[in-house]
């Protein structure tokens, strides 16, 4: 795959350095079957040292678990080869079956239909919550 020649899918640029692989795997990349290059520890202007993902296919991604593992991250959408979007996406104030309660006690751990929700509790800290039982999400 020549990475600079993607015609339809998702750059994820200024990545924090050493956060590209937790990302490939909390977005689920590895078992999807597509082409993806990672690129780890590049010169970035902005940041200093940045990771970049590069998927090439038009696939859905979960922004939100882009804007919690990295708020600093920018994506690019290519179509046809062009840039057609960049996003900035930020911390996420919610997150839907990203992250799973840890209490025994929740209702989560009973009702399996129920969807994990997360909510964002303390900006500053990155600090999540479950909607339910208030249990701080451990990071990941
Ligand atoms: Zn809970």
């Amino acid at each position: 795959m020549n990475v600079d020649s993607i015609r339809d899918g998702i750059v994820i640029d200024h990545i924090a350095a050493g956060n590209a692989m937790k990302l490939y795997r909390l977005l689920g990349l590895e078992g999807l079957g597509v082409p993806v290059a990672m690129i780890t520890n590049a010169v970035s202007a902005k940041r200093g040292r940045k990771d970049i993902i590069k998927i090439d296919a038009d696939i859905p991604v979960n922004f939100d678990v882009i804007g919690y593992v990295d708020p600093g991250a920018t994506v690019n959408i290519i179509r046809g080869g062009d840039l057609k979007e960049k996003k900035q996406i930020g911390m996420p104030e919610r997150l839907t079956n990203v992250l799973y309660c840890k209490n025994p006690r929740c209702i989560t751990s009973c009702e399996q239909e129920l969807d994990q929700v997360f909510c964002l509790t303390d900006k500053a800290k990155k600090e999540y919550r479950c909607l339910y039982c208030e249990t701080k999400a451990s990071n990941l």
